[in-house]
């Protein structure tokens, strides 16, 4: 299994619920994806703009405000417990966010 980049992995804490579409999430920190779009990350973790948009169970959905990485499998049913959370200030996590910006958006957009 390959090691992931987070220093803070796996912290656990922090629940997120889900409104029952599904369309919604809330973080354990307030933050909700209609606030700011949560990033996708792959059954390992990894923030990849690969797994934007998957209904795979075993991939990983981030919320960037504070770095909390929920399956998604735990999102679908509601409730959802964070699996781990990145340290937000790290130089890792900061350059994950940049490439995945550059992956969605095609440019920079600092
Ligand atoms: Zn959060």
């Amino acid at each position: 299994m390959p090691v992931l980049d987070a220093p803070a992995y796996p912290v656990v804490d922090g629940i997120a619920v889900a409104d029952v579409d599904g369309e919604n999430q809330t973080c354990a920190c307030g933050n909700d994806s209609y606030a700011a779009d949560w990033y996708a990350a792959d059954s390992e973790g990894a923030i990849t703009f690969d797994s934007s948009g998957s209904t795979n169970p075993d991939e990983h959905t981030l919320c960037p405000a504070c770095g909390r990485l929920y399956r998604n499998t735990d999102l679908f049913t509601g409730t959802a417990a964070a699996v781990a959370r990145y340290d937000t200030h790290s130089p890792a996590y900061l350059a994950a966010l940049e490439q995945y910006e550059r992956d969605a958006y095609g440019k920079d957009r600092s």
